[in-house]
């Protein structure tokens, strides 16, 4: 139970840093309320007054198992060689933030560009960035541990170590057409640590269409069935964002292993086809997968993705010179969220209130088994208001106690398991999703 839990909630808002603090909080909390006490000095002989009742024991924050999904950071420790073991001057994530914000894991996500990559090229790139996570690990063993399993996470949790994880995104990493060879290198893969592979990115690829790719209609291919069965075999968490909703079905289908969303959000409140419907939700929920809520502002929020691009229209002149200057998308999209909201003040920019309202939702359709946390880190410029990085990790963790939500199954224990699940009994194939009524507008 958190330090202001007994506290009525006009209170616990008014001390909303008391909520944060992590271990040790019993300090902090005692010092909070301190500072809000009245100073009135004690008079010599004290009224016959009834005494006031003693003040609720301050309950120390309870360290929580947070893993997030997928981040992708990993491009900068190769592409700019940050090292993570310090603080880093923008992004959102290095292992010094982590702490700060409770974060325990991360799945360091290994993605190739496609429109940079080809063939030979995207596998090299691919081994590049595994390559990239296994050198921080090497290089800061005091502070991060490779982790590959359920328990090699707790155990990094209990040592006070940050656990990296790997997911591969977009099998188009393989870097081959040739399912021999790709079924081959998914194996290598596996041997280095990767623990889940998207089946698409953004666009399609040899084993599967995609939810932005030119032929959203269509799903997995032959070759994608094979990498599927390949990969539950392996006990390598197959990952369903970014497919489109033929291949979703089609994975549903012919997986044997809980499969994991690991960074989506809900199309019900947000709709746009990244984001999952309410019968993926109940689909995943009934494969024993769960659903890894994206933190980007443009998928939580369609009046405000609808808001930003009518502003990027009518000011593009403003908009394309922000674009040449910065190259890389990351401090791009951090500087079209700042152009933007300059531009038009009263666009209406999602809080972190929204985000816990996306894991509320996927608790409510699929149970409180089914919730997870997928940032997209370093991945995406737009975060909600209340989170610029993961230091700020513990805000979320505030609005989820504050709906009364499992914080612990969403930050991390339903993740652990649909990992653990890979070398479990298998599962039998979902029913396909009952289609999903259009959305209200
Ligand atoms: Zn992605």
């Amino acid at each position: 139970m958190p330090c202001c839990a007994r506290r009525p909630v006009s209170l616990r808002l008014a001390l909303g840093a008391c909520a944060l603090v992590g271990a040790g909080s019993l300090a902090a909390c005692g010092g909070d309320r301190a500072a809000q006490a009245d100073p009135e000095p004690v008079p010599e002989v004290a009224p016959a007054a009834a005494p006031e009742p003693p003040p609720p024991p301050a309950v120390p924050q309870v360290r929580v198992l947070a893993i997030d999904t997928h981040a992708d950071t990993t491009q900068r420790m190769l592409d700019e060689g940050a090292d993570l073991s310090q603080r880093l001057p923008d992004g959102h994530l290095d292992l010094v933030r982590m702490r700060e914000g409770e974060l325990s894991g991360v799945f360091l996500s290994i993605w190739v560009d496609p429109r940079k990559y080809g063939g030979e090229r995207a596998w090299r790139r691919t081994l590049a960035l595994v390559g990239a996570v296994e050198s921080l690990v090497r290089e800061h063993p005091e502070q991060a541990a490779l982790c590959t399993s359920g328990d090699e996470v707790r155990a990094a949790f209990e040592s006070g170590k940050a656990a990296i994880l790997m997911g591969v995104e977009g099998a188009h990493g393989l870097g081959t057409s040739d399912v021999r060879e790709a079924i081959e290198r998914a194996r290598q893969l596996y041997r280095r640590g990767v623990r889940y592979m998207t089946i698409t990115w953004s666009t399609d690829n040899d084993f599967g269409h995609s939810s932005t790719g030119r032929q959203p209609s269509q799903g997995l291919t032959d070759a994608g069935r094979e990498l599927v069965a390949e990969l539950n075999a392996l006990g390598m968490i197959v990952d369903v964002s970014h497919v489109s909703d033929a291949t979703f079905e089609d994975i549903l289908r012919v997986t044997t292993r809980p499969v994991l969303a690991s960074h989506s959000s809900c199309r019900d409140l947000a709709a746009h086809p990244r984001n999952v419907t309410d019968a993926m939700i109940r689909a995943i929920a009934a494969n024993g997968g769960a659903v890894c809520v994206n933190f980007y502002a443009q998928f939580l929020d369609a009046a405000y993705r609808a808001g930003r691009r009518r502003v990027q229209r009518q000011y593009e002149t403003e908009f394309s010179a922000l674009a040449a200057e910065h190259t890389h998308h990351r401090p791009r999209g951090v500087a079209a969220r700042a152009l933007a909201l300059q531009l038009d003040p009263a666009l209406s920019y999602p809080t972190v209130d929204r985000l816990a309202e996306h894991l509320a939702h996927v608790v409510e359709v699929g149970g409180p088994g089914a919730a997870c946390l997928g940032s997209d880190f370093d991945g995406v410029g737009e975060l909600p208001t209340g989170l610029a990085d993961v230091s700020d990790l513990p805000a979320l963790r505030a609005a989820l106690e504050a709906r009364e939500l499992p914080v612990s199954a969403i930050f991390g224990e339903n993740v652990l398991r649909v990992l653990d699940a890979q070398h479990g009994p298998v599962v039998s194939a979902a029913p396909s999703p009952a289609p999903t009524p259009p959305h209200a507008p």
